[in-house]
């Protein structure tokens, strides 16, 4: 066929008619939605996953469609999270992940207003009261954004949804499309899953870094910081927040921490995520060993300490590898080389000073400084009452 006439038929297909019948034979949309919201432990889980069990009150129905889980939003509120992807189709060939390309791997394709009619339903029935949206990319990442924006303008302006919602950001979207995840969201995220230039290429060689993903995380600081907040629907601008997949690629925890603790400070990443590498079978990656997921506990600790406890990259108890000893908390590491010679006086410290010593947290800190105020702390057991497990 020439050319031309290649093209005027290439035109007139309905791309999304096809991958939509294509990759959606025989499933309702509850085992759609179940299939899918089970694929996404590759995602942050930023609101923080209280329990992975379908809470009690479900019916065992309800249990075998257990699509959402409680969460604790950032400021704190408990509600039941529908984490999903809107297509596990992918054209991409990340080589750690189960839906890259070519993968035999049964897929699955919400419509935007399909999906948003769908969770509309759960969320008016209070079986959900939150939603993270990600995706696989098909058609490039303008275009996945194009349907994760559809869906959430449905859900915003067509069924005047006023509840929790996370949109992941794709790798290739455009400015305008990260605004206008910015004016309907609560939480934007975008995933790193590496440190750098160097080590994505051993874990994603066709995602580019900067021009990819570092770009967007710039474009939506700079936007928070020019423009007012989108008054739409609660006129606060979302925070952000990424997510790495730690020991995919060999990096040291040195190099993801510099990574974060530069997004923390200069694009005001909310909080960095940290996924323990494991294998997935018929991928590239199948043959390497699972990272111990400890070493993404001593990440959090860290990431932690460098976001609130006042702590810099040169605290950290780093091997010569560059990585946290995994059999020790990064803080009582520090705290047994630095403060065993040279206790701290909790009657006079500053609260940068509280809070480096262990098992003084954000809370028990500020106890300590309202609790001095009104008589001297004399022993361990005054600290006990306030709550705190052990001091140096
Ligand atoms: S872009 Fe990469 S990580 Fe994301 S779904 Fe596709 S293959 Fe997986």
């Amino acid at each position: 066929m020439e050319g031309a006439k290649l093209g005027s038929l290439l035109h007139k297909i309905d791309l999304d008619k096809i991958e939509y019948l294509f990759y959606n034979a025989c499933m309702d949309d509850f085992e759609k939605l179940k299939f899918l919201s089970s694929q996404t432990s590759f995602e942050p889980d930023e609101e923080h996953r209280i329990s992975s069990a379908p809470p009690a009150c479900f019916s065992p129905k309800e249990k075998n469609q257990a699509f959402v889980h409680p969460a604790q939003l950032p400021n704190g509120q408990k509600i039941m999270l529908l984490k999903t992807l809107l297509s596990s189709a992918c054209e991409r060939d990340c080589f750690y992940c189960p839906f890259r390309a070519g993968r035999n791997f049964r897929r699955a394709t919400f419509k935007p207003d399909e999906f948003a009619s769908l969770f509309a339903k759960l969320n008016q029935a209070k079986m959900a009261e939150g939603v993270f949206l990600s995706s696989g990319i098909a058609g490039g990442g303008a275009r996945t954004q194009d349907k994760i924006l559809d869906t959430a303008d449905i859900l915003r302006k067509k069924y005047q949804y006023r509840g929790y919602l996370h949109l992941k950001i794709m790798p290739g979207a455009e400015k305008d499309q990260v605004y206008h995840a910015m004016q309907l969201a609560d939480r934007v995220s975008v995933n790193l899953e590496a440190p750098n230039t160097e080590r994505l290429a051993k874990l994603a060689p066709n995602k580019i870094f900067l021009e990819e993903l570092l770009r967007p995380l710039r474009w939506v600081e700079e936007i928070r910081r020019t423009l007012p907040a989108y008054k739409f629907w609660n006129g606060r601008w979302p925070s952000t927040v990424t997510q790495f997949v730690a020991g995919g690629a060999d990096e040291s925890d040195l190099e993801l921490l510099t990574t974060t603790d530069w997004l923390m400070k200069n694009v005001r990443l909310k909080r960095a995520y940290f996924s323990a590498f494991h294998p997935i079978t018929d991928t590239p990656l199948e043959n390497k060993a699972a990272v111990d997921p400890l070493r993404e506990h001593r990440l959090y600790q860290a990431s932690f300490l460098l976001r609130d406890y006042g702590f810099d990259l040169e605290d950290m108890p780093f091997t010569n590898e560059g990585n946290l000893p995994l059999h020790a908390d990064p803080k009582l590491a520090w705290a047994q080389m630095n403060l065993i010679q040279k206790p701290i006086e909790v009657n006079k410290a500053e609260r940068n000073e509280l809070l480096r010593i262990p098992g003084i947290g954000l809370k028990g800190a500020n106890a300590i400084l309202s609790a001095r105020r009104i008589n001297r702390l004399r022993d361990i057991s005054m600290l006990k009452k306030l709550g705190k497990r052990r001091y140096s």
